[in-house]
């Protein structure tokens, strides 16, 4: 990416900084070669505010549904997609989901990846995620105990708090320069996750 721009073959490369929300959808799109409506929605606002362009979506999108030829990709999903930046249709600028959004919005049903994994993927999968993370067990039952006792967001900040020290430890490892200490209190101990594109924000700020 240059200048902020995320471009469609940066995404595999940055998914690791991503929240466990749109970790899970990235995951289903690669495996499947398909997202459902509500799963596409939450994903490509995400993307567009982590600031990926329109013509850069179009792109990442059509090699993501690889099963689809052009003219059925163009005819069932360009328009769409362009509808939510805003090019198309009433012109209405859509904005990433907040976190309060994807809790409360419609669950997934069978086949459907999007949500909150705190909120609605508790069990093997969130335990998966935590895991991804950090194998130490007081945090994952944290985590987990958090979760079941409905307070997602705070239980998603824990995670971020780990994936946060794994990625600048991982950034003094490969070299680059150690965040100062206010930039690392300000992404840790100061922040609840309240935004997915937040969490993106403040891991990558702990990367560079
Ligand atoms: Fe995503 Fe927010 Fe849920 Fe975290 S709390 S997984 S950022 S929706």
């Amino acid at each position: 990416s240059k200048n902020g721009v995320v471009g469609a073959a940066d995404v595999d490369r940055l998914v690791n900084l991503f929240p466990p929300c749109m970790r899970q959808l990235h995951t289903h799109l690669r495996q499947d070669g398909h997202l459902r409506h509500q799963g596409r929605l939450q994903y490509w606002l995400f993307l567009k505010g982590i600031g990926m362009p329109v013509e850069e979506a179009l792109t990442f999108w059509r090699k993501a549904f690889y099963r689809l030829t052009d003219d059925q990709f163009q005819k069932q999903y360009a328009y769409n997609l362009r509808h939510s930046y805003g090019i198309e249709g009433n012109r209405t600028n859509y904005t990433p989901f907040s976190c309060m959004k994807i809790i409360t919005r419609t669950p997934p049903g069978p086949g459907e990846h999007h949500g909150c994994p705190f909120r609605h993927n508790q069990g093997d999968t969130l335990r998966g995620h935590i895991l991804s993370r950090t194998s130490d067990k007081a945090v994952v039952n944290e985590i987990m105990a958090l979760a079941k006792e409905q307070h997602y967001q705070l239980a998603c900040t824990r995670l971020f708090e780990v994936t946060q020290a794994a990625v600048s430890a991982s950034a003094r490892a490969t070299g680059l320069p150690e965040p100062g200490a206010a930039d690392a209190d300000a992404g840790s101990a100061a922040a609840i996750i309240t935004h997915p594109n937040q969490w993106f924000d403040l891991v990558r700020g702990a990367q560079e």
